[in-house]
């Protein structure tokens, strides 16, 4: 079984299961291939990205990737993709830590002279509780929960 990113000229993106590549060609070639959003017929099959480029923040997306090992357990993650999703992970977290001012407690309040222009525009990280953050989505500032993984909260040299 094959799982292919698709994408119809309308950019829906969806998930095709084929019993091989041929298989995929086929179907697209016969017409019998169509969106399941909008009936389109002009399916396009996307490159397979990259686990978890920085664009794409959910690591969901890598387990659907089929192992060619083994074919017939997709829903498993194999230790390998685990340990593979795990130092990607660690990799976009100390991406985020170098890239961001530590603000420790003072986060909701400095995310706020951000959001209003008070402060120079800057990304930011600290510790909210979670009605700050409540309170940060509602006002409409951009806030992005996340934990970060116990390693990596010593400072960095
Ligand atoms: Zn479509």
């Amino acid at each position: 079984m094959k799982v292919l990113d698709l994408q119809c000229s309308r950019q829906h993106v969806f998930e095709g299961w084929f019993a091989s590549e041929e298989d995929f060609t086929h179907q697209c070639s016969t017409g019998l291939l169509t969106c399941p959003l909008c009936n389109d017929g002009t399916i396009i099959k996307m490159l397979s990205a990259p686990r978890l480029n920085l664009g794409a923040t959910r690591p969901a997306e890598a387990e659907k990737t089929p192992t060619p090992e083994t074919p017939q357990s997709t829903d498993v993650v194999s230790p390998s993709v685990e340990h593979e999703l795990q130092a990607a992970w660690l990799k976009v977290a100390r991406r985020i830590m170098a890239e961001t001012d530590d603000v420790g407690p003072k986060f909701a309040e400095e995310a706020r002279k951000i959001h209003y222009g008070e402060v120079p525009e800057r990304g930011i990280r600290g510790q909210a509780t979670p009605e700050q953050t409540r309170a940060l989505i509602e006002e409409g500032v951009a806030v992005l929960p996340m934990v970060l993984p116990e390693a990596l909260k010593e400072p960095l040299q």
